[in-house]
This record gives structure tokens, C-alpha cells and sequence, in this order.
């Protein structure tokens, strides 16, 4: 078996209420691969009227779900995390066909995204609520949790198996139905992963799945029927306002994973080999293409230049090319359009001051191809720092003191995370406590774990996946008042 193996060519099309089908009216459309524009293969383009077949299916197995033993539903999630598992190397191949990223980064994908099958599946157990007396006697308060409801969830290219399990595997463990429609760039993971979640038996109905390139309309006639109840989304903030505001006729929960523009704080005193190391993975890690992704590198002027010649030779050494290939560390970016907007990125910021200590350029096609580049003297209000880059482009402004770090590194809409380089304990939570981030990792480029609160603040969104607040997203509590004395 190999990657595209996972998706038999049945499981190319919609799947609703337990079964494979074509779109109504016969529409598919084509999935490229980055690193050479070529078409992988070709999946069913779900219509509104398809969408709301989906929404049928989920909203007829709701309460029967909803009833089914929490054992059991964390017994399908630890199937299918067993069944990945034996798979993973398939998953890894079919995730960088579709998306582009290197073999080893996508199997880093798939123990990440299936941990959350794992972790679901403990939780599923874990529910409940609480008794106690009113403070005045007399009434006993009881409350108790109850799924929200069917879903809808859709998801973005960039990490086709982890964004989707960080919303499956909380729905499932709490007992919700879903429609999951995932981004029309890379559909194949999402088909195969309903596929295994239907060999570990989960039943007809509660999980969905609809590859669309309509996904606006898809989402305005789901969420205008009141038996959706509840919408996750993780993609860019303008996509995320729009969901928002659909929302409210309907009074349907939101949880919003949106975009991000990370700072990458390195002070004087830090560990500079270290903080290399680290944004290394905050910076490379999916190529860039990643919410968590530093975006802004503001660094103590005393050792801004020696921190850029170390990262630039680091970044510098990286070998570009198709993801599959053998000692390749930079796959492709996900379009054409994304490598004219990071080179354009570069441009301004070159124009506005900053110095390309290396990169700085696309390599000849074909693929969708651009070089790891790092930036010095970047200008703080040049585009670069206002907006998310996702690529490879690192770019370095200075800093003279931590008040004005702080301050800089606030200076955005968004708020998912941030990250500190300082051996000093004390700034460190003077830094954790000021940063107005959803998420700050202390002298680490990672910060992603499925035990942990993932989500942001400001235009970043709201909501949170993973960790125990994760399955809280799709429970409502029921409060119930029994007078005893
Ligand atoms: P996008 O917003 O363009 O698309 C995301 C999804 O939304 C896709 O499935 C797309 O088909 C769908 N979509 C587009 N318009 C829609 C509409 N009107 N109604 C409903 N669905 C619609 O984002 P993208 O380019 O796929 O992903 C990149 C963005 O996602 C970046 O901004 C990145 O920061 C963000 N992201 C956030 C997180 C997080 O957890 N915070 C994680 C990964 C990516």
C-alpha cells in the first residue's frame, strides 16, 4: 500500500450517512501536487444540496450517538488511533503529496494529529458533573453535560490530519455528529481518515465528510439550518469573521482557530544556540505555512547580528525540493499565489531597509518552490511584520530594552502564540504575564500538544483544542434544581 492507496478510488467522492457517493450533479474537481502543478487525482465537489444531505445524516444519528456509552466512543477513537498508527507511514506520504511537506515533517503530522485520537479517547470517560447543596439548603443543584449537537467543521490545507482530529476526536468523545468539510486544496487525508474511523466502527452518520470548492455557500445554507448547533473553524481571520457573523441567526456555538503573526523574542542573556535550534522549528516548521509559525524575530540589538549569521547559516544549508524525495528539508509551498505573496513580502521589506543575509529568491520552476531567506534591519511597520508570511522568511528587527520587546511584540491584531529566548526566571514570567498571546513557549519553538489549551486571543480567535478544555467546546451543561429538605 502507499499513500494515495488510502483513498481507494470509491472513497474519491462525498461521504454521507456511511456511504461513499458521487456530488448530485456529478461535479468533481482536481487535486494538484505543489511540486509540480500536476494533477494527483480528481474528488466529488459537494453542492449545497449535498451539504444538507450531510447535515440530514448528522442530524438523524444525533441522539442516538448522544446516548451511545462514553466507553464505547473512546473505544472507536483508540481504534482508529491504533489503526493510524499502523498506517502512519502511508498517512505521512498522502498528506505530502497533497500538501507538499517532507516525508519526515508529515509523519511529525500524524503522531501529532493522532494524539488527539488518543487523547479524546481517555477523555471520553472523563465527563461529568457536580452535586451540591445551595448555599442557603434546601435545594440540591445537580448540572451535567450533554453534547452540543451536530457540527460543522472546516478546516484549512495546511495540516490536513491535525486540524481535523483536534475537532473529531472532542466531538466524538463527547457525542456530537459532524459535517466536516475539509479545504478543497487538500481533501485525500480527510477521505482517508473517514475511512479508518469507519473500520473502527464508528457508526453511520456521525462523521460526514464534504470536499467542496463551494465552501461559502456550503456554509451559509449549513449554519442557516437551526439543527447545526455548533461551528468550529480553523483557517484565516477574514474567513473566520464571516463565520462569525453567520452565526448568529442561529445562536450556533463558535470555537475560531485563525491566524496568527508570532513574535520570536530573544534577549541578551539567552542561550543564542539554543534560540537558534528554535526558530529553526518555530520558522521551518511546514515550511513556514503554520499559525504557530514566528513571523516576527525581535531581537536584543547586542545580539541581533550574531543570531542572524547563525540562523542564516542554519537556514541557508537547508536543501528545497518535492517533499518525497530523500534528504529534502523544504518541500513546496501550497500554490503559485503563496510564493508571489512571500516574495513580495521580501521585496517591500527590502525596499523599506532590511538586509537579505540569505534567500531572498524562488528557485526555477517548476513547483511552487521558495528558498529559506533571512531578513536584518527589518523595518517594524514594514508589511512583513503586519502580516502573517507564511514561508520560510525570517524576519530580524532589533530591540533595546524589554518594555519596549513587550510593547513591539503586542503590537498586532493577533494573539496564538509567542515565544521567549531569556535564562531570566523573573522576566520570564514578567513575559508570560504581559504577552497578550493565547500561548507563549519559554526557551522552546514548539508549542503544539494535544494535552495542552491550543487557541488564541484578539483576532487570533476564541476557543480551545486539546488539553481538558478541548472537549468542553462541544458540551453543554444542563442544571437541574431538586428541593431535598
Ligand atoms: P482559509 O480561511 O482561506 O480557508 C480555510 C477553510 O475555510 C478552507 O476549508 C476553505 O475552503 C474554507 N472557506 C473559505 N471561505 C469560506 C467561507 N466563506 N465559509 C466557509 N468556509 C470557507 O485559510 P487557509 O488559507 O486554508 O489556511 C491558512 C489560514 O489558516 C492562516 O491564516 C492560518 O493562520 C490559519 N490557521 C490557523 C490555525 C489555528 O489553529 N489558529 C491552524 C492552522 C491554520
Amino acid at each position: 500500500m502507499s499513500g494515495l492507496d488510502l483513498v481507494g478510488p470509491e472513497q474519491r467522492g462525498l461521504f454521507i450517512g456511511g456511504a461513499w457517493r458521487d456530488a448530485q450533479g456529478g461535479e468533481d474537481f482536481a487535486v494538484l501536487d505543489p511540486a509540480d502543478g500536476s494533477v494527483l487525482t480528481r474528488v466529488a465537489d459537494a453542492s449545497v444540496e449535498d451539504a444538507l444531505d450531510a447535515l440530514d445524516a448528522a442530524a438523524a444519528a444525533q441522539a442516538e450517538w448522544a446516548r451511545t456509552a462514553p466507553r464505547t466512543r473512546g473505544e472507536i477513537l483508540r481504534s482508529a488511533f491504533e489503526l493510524i498508527a499502523e498506517r502512519a507511514d502511508d498517512f505521512a506520504e498522502l498528506m505530502s503529496l497533497e500538501m507538499g511537506k517532507t516525508i519526515a515533517e508529515a509523519k511529525g503530522e500524524v503522531t501529532y494529529g493522532n494524539e488527539f485520537f488518543r487523547w479524546f479517547s481517555e477523555e471520553a470517560v472523563r465527563i461529568h458533573g457536580r452535586w451540591m447543596q445551595a448555599p442557603a439548603g434546601g435545594s440540591r443543584l445537580l448540572t451535567m453535560k450533554k453534547p452540543v449537537g451536530p457540527c460543522l467543521f472546516v478546516t484549512p490545507w495546511n495540516f490536513p490530519l491535525a486540524m481535523g482530529t483536534r475537532k473529531i476526536g472532542p466531538a466524538i468523545a463527547a457525542g456530537c455528529t459532524m459535517v466536516v468539510k475539509p479545504a478543497e486544496l487538500t481533501p485525500l487525508t480527510m477521505l482517508a481518515l473517514a475511512g479508518v474511523l469507519t473500520e473502527a466502527g464508528l457508526p453511520a452518520g456521525v462523521l460526514n465528510v464534504i470536499p467542496s470548492t463551494r465552501a461559502a455557500d456550503i456554509s451559509k445554507a449549513l449554519m442557516a439550518d437551526d439543527r447545526l448547533r455548533k461551528v468550529s473553524f480553523t483557517g484565516s481571520t477574514p474567513v473566520g469573521k464571516v463565520l462569525v457573523r453567520q452565526s448568529a441567526d442561529n445562536l450556533q456555538r463558535v470555537s475560531m482557530e485563525l491566524g496568527g503573526n508570532a513574535p520570536f523574542l530573544v534577549f541578551e542573556d539567552a542561550d543564542l544556540d539554543a534560540a537558534v535550534e528554535g526558530a529553526m522549528v518555530a520558522k521551518m516548521r511546514n515550511m513556514g505555512e503554520a499559525c504557530t509559525a514566528a513571523n516576527r524575530f525581535l531581537v536584543h540589538a547586542d545580539v541581533a547580528e550574531e543570531f542572524a549569521k547563525r540562523l542564516s547559516e542554519r537556514m541557508g544549508a537547508l536543501t528545497v525540493g518535492r517533499g518525497q524525495t530523500e534528504g529534502v528539508d523544504v518541500g513546496p509551498l501550497i500554490e503559485e499565489k503563496a510564493v508571489e505573496s512571500v516574495h513580495q513580502l521580501v521585496t517591500d521589506a527590502v525596499h523599506d531597509g532590511a538586509t537579505v543575509v540569505t534567500g531572498g529568491t524562488a528557485p526555477d520552476g517548476p513547483g511552487f518552490f521558495y528558498n529559506p531567506t533571512v531578513l536584518l534591519g527589518v523595518h517594524p511597520e514594514s508589511e512583513i511584520n503586519t502580516h502573517e508570511i507564511f514561508g520560510p522568511v525570517a524576519p530580524i528587527t532589533t530591540f533595546a530594552t524589554e518594555e519596549e520587546a513587550i510593547e513591539r511584540a503586542n503590537a498586532t491584531e493577533y494573539g496564538l502564540s509567542s515565544y521567549v529566548y531569556t535564562r531570566d526566571l523573573a522576566r520570564t514570567i514578567r513575559l508570560a504575564e504581559s504577552l497578550d498571546y493565547g500561548m507563549v513557549g519559554v526557551n522552546t519553538g514548539l508549542v503544539s500538544n494535544p494535552a495542552a489549551p491550543f487557541g488564541g486571543v484578539k483576532s487570533s480567535g476564541f476557543g480551545r483544542e486539546g488539553g481538558f478544555e478541548g472537549i468542553e467546546e462541544y458540551l453543554d451543561t444542563t442544571y437541574v434544581a431538586i428541593p431535598a429538605d
